[in-house]
C-alpha cells in the first residue's frame, strides 16, 4: 500500500483555522472509506505544550497514552472520531533532543550534523511513522509560511514530494483573503505573497483554502487562481460558519474532497456523510438554551479550555439545547448576582493559587442553591476544598498545591508525587480504569460499572478524610481500585452536584457526546424549564 501525504500548510496570519481544515478535510477523506492518519508539527522549542501556559499555546489536548499535545489533536479526535496517540504530534524540541542524543551516543561519528540533512531526515521519519498503515496521512505544519521556525518542517515537506512522487504527495496551503471595509472589497495580494514565500522554499501548491469574512467571486478565484498557479477548482472557499462542524459540508459542497481524490489518484467508495449531517442539524436547530458559568482563569482567551467548550456543545446537541457559555468573574464583589440567571455551572481544570477562593466560593453557592455543578480536575479538589470548610466545618481545610501548611491537607500529593524533581511530563497523565457504584448519578450517565478517562494532574484527594466526607453526604461514588484513589465525587440531596478528577472533555465527540455532559446539560435544561427551582432566595 502506498501512503499518500498531505501537507497542510498557513499562509498570511496565524489562527486562520487550520486545525479544523485539516481535521475536516480528513473527515470528508474517511467518510469515503479511506484510513487517515493525521500529525501535528509544532515548530517551537519546547519538548511538548506540557510546560506552556495555556493563555499562550491554548489548551493542553491529552490522549489515551498520556502524551501532553496540541490542541488541534483535539479537533482530530472530534472530527474523525478516531483516538490519537503521542506519535500525531511532534515539536522542533522534540526532533532536536533526538538528534542530539543521537550525536552524543556516537551515531553520527566523524560528520557534521546539520539541519540539511539531520534535521530534516528525523522529521521525514516522522512524517513517514504518521503515514505508515493509513491510505492518506494529513500533516498539518504549525505557524505561518515566512517564520524561521517551520522552515525546517516545509523543507521536509519538499523533500518529501521528491521522494514519493508527484501522484503521492498533495500541498494545500490555507490563507486568508482580507476583506478591506474602505473600499469594499477582498484583496488577494496578502495571498499571491504568501505563495510567493512557499514557491521560494520549493512548495508549489496544489490547492488554495482561502478564509474570507465575504463570498469570493468568480473573477475573484480567477485572479488567485492565475497569481498562485493553481486551477480554479482547486481555489476553495472557507466562509465563517455557525459551527465548526459545517466546515466539511461546506468543503464537500465545492468538491474539495473530489479534487484530492483525482489529484492523488485515491480509489474511494460512496459517500457516507449521515450521521455527521445530523450533528449539524441538531446543532442548527436546538429548542432549548441553557446559560453555564464558566468559572476558569482565562477569561479572555477561548483557546484555553477548548475541549470543554466542546464536550457542552456536544452535551447540548444530545439534548438539543443551545449552549451560552459565560465566564464568570470569581473574583467579583457579588457572584451570586450573576449566577441569577444561570443553569449551570462548571469549574474546568487549573493549576496555582490565583482565584481559588472564588471558585470556592461559587462552589458553595452551586451547592446551598442546588444549581447544577459540574467539576473538572481541580473542579472536583474545589468542591472537596468547599464542602470540608462549610460542612465538615475544617476551618482553612486546603489543598497543599494552594496552602503548604494547611491543618486540613484534604487533598494533597502522593508519596511518588513529592519525589518529582522534573516538571515536564511528571503529572499523573493518561488513561486509568475507574470503577463506578451502582445507583449513582455518574453510573446512570455512563450505563456501566467500570469505565476509563484521562488525566493530568498531581493532587489527589486525601483518603484521611474520605469517610468524614463521606458521612456528611459527600460520596466517592469512582475509584480508580488498583492505588484506592478517588475519581468522582458526589454530592447527596442535590438535583446534580458532580465532579470528577479526571477530564472527561477529552473523551466528547459529536458523534458520541460524553455522558457526563450530556448529563449536566440535561440537568441545566431541567433548571431552565422550572422558573421555581431558578431562583435564587436573596
Ligand atoms: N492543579 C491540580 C493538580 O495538579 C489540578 C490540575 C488540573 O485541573 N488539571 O492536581
Amino acid at each position: 500500500m502506498t501512503t499518500k501525504y498531505i501537507f497542510v500548510t498557513g499562509g498570511v496570519v496565524s489562527s486562520l483555522g487550520k486545525g479544523i481544515s485539516a481535521s475536516s478535510i480528513g473527515k470528508l477523506l474517511q467518510a469515503r472509506g479511506l484510513s487517515v492518519s493525521m500529525l501535528k508539527c509544532d515548530p517551537y522549542i519546547n519538548v511538548d505544550p506540557g510546560t506552556m501556559n495555556p493563555f499562550q499555546h491554548g489548551e493542553v489536548y491529552v490522549t489515551e497514552d498520556g502524551a501532553e499535545t496540541d490542541l488541534d489533536l483535539g479537533h482530530y479526535e472530534r472530527f474523525l472520531n478516531r483516538d490519537m496517540h503521542q506519535a500525531n504530534n511532534f515539536t522542533a524540541g522534540k526532533v532536536y533532543e533526538t538528534v542530539i542524543a543521537r550525536e552524543r551516543r556516537g551515531d553520527f561519528l566523524g560528520t557534521t550534523v546539520q539541519v540539511i540533512p539531520h534535521i530534516t531526515d528525523e522529521i521525514k521519519g516522522r512524517y513517514r511513522a504518521a503515514g505508515k498503515n493509513a491510505d492518506v496521512a494529513i500533516i498539518e505544519i504549525g505557524g505561518t509560511v515566512g517564520d524561521i521556525e517551520s522552515l525546517p518542517f516545509l523543507e521536509a515537506a519538499r523533500q518529501m514530494g521528491l521522494e514519493a512522487g508527484k501522484d503521492n504527495v498533495l500541498y494545500l496551503h490555507v490563507t486568508l483573503v482580507p476583506y478591506i471595509r474602505a473600499s469594499e472589497e477582498l484583496k488577494t495580494k496578502p495571498t499571491q505573497h504568501s505563495v510567493g514565500k512557499l514557491r521560494e522554499i520549493g512548495i508549489n501548491p496544489d490547492i488554495i483554502v482561502c478564509r474570507a469574512e465575504r463570498p469570493i467571486s468568480p473573477e475573484m478565484k480567477a485572479k488567485l487562481s492565475l497569481f498562485c498557479s493553481v486551477p480554479k477548482e482547486s481555489v476553495i472557499e472557507a466562509p465563517d460558519v455557525e459551527s465548526i462542524y459545517e466546515v466539511p459540508l461546506v468543503f464537500q459542497k465545492q468538491g474539495l474532497d473530489d479534487q484530492i481524490i483525482m489529484l492523488l489518484r485515491l480509489r474511494t467508495h460512496s459517500k457516507d456523510l449521515d450521521s455527521w449531517n445530523e450533528v449539524v442539524r441538531r446543532l442548527k436547530h436546538p429548542k432549548h438554551r441553557v446559560v453555564i458559568a464558566l468559572a476558569g482563569k482565562y477569561t479572555d482567551y477561548k483557546d484555553a479550555y477548548k475541549s470543554v467548550n466542546e464536550a457542552l456543545v456536544h452535551g447540548g446537541a444530545a439534548n438539543e439545547a443551545k449552549i451560552d457559555i459565560r465566564f464568570l468573574d470569581t473574583s467579583a464583589p457579588d457572584i451570586l448576582k450573576s449566577l441569577e440567571d444561570v443553569h449551570g455551572i462548571l469549574v474546568p481544570g487549573g493549576f496555582g493559587d490565583r482565584g481559588i477562593e472564588g471558585k470556592i466560593r461559587v462552589a458553595q453557592l452551586a451547592r446551598e442553591n442546588k444549581i447544577p455543578y459540574f467539576g473538572l480536575c481541580l473542579g472536583l479538589q474545589i468542591a472537596v476544598i468547599e464542602f470540608s470548610r462549610n460542612v465538615l466545618k475544617l476551618s482553612g481545610a486546603n489543598s497543599t498545591e494552594f496552602d503548604a501548611k494547611t491543618r486540613y491537607p484534604v487533598i494533597d500529593l502522593l508519596p511518588e508525587q513529592k519525589a518529582v524533581k522534573e516538571m515536564g511530563a511528571t503529572m499523573r497523565l493518561g488513561t486509568y480504569e475507574c470503577a463506578i457504584k451502582k445507583g449513582s448519578l455518574a453510573y446512570r450517565a455512563y450505563g456501566q460499572a467500570s469505565i476509563s478517562e484521562r488525566h493530568r494532574h498531581r493532587y489527589e484527594v486525601n483518603n484521611k478524610f474520605r469517610k468524614l466526607l463521606d458521612d456528611a453526604g459527600l460520596h466517592a461514588s469512582g475509584l480508580h481500585a488498583p492505588k484506592n484513589l478517588v475519581e468522582i465525587v458526589e454530592l447527596e440531596g442535590h438535583p446534580w452536584f458532580l465532579a470528577v478528577q479526571f477530564h472527561p472533555e477529552f473523551k466528547s465527540r459529536p458523534e458520541r457526546p460524553h455522558p457526563l455532559f450530556r448529563d449536566f446539560v440535561a440537568a441545566a435544561v431541567a433548571r431552565a424549564q422550572s422558573p421555581s427551582s431558578a431562583r435564587i432566595p436573596a
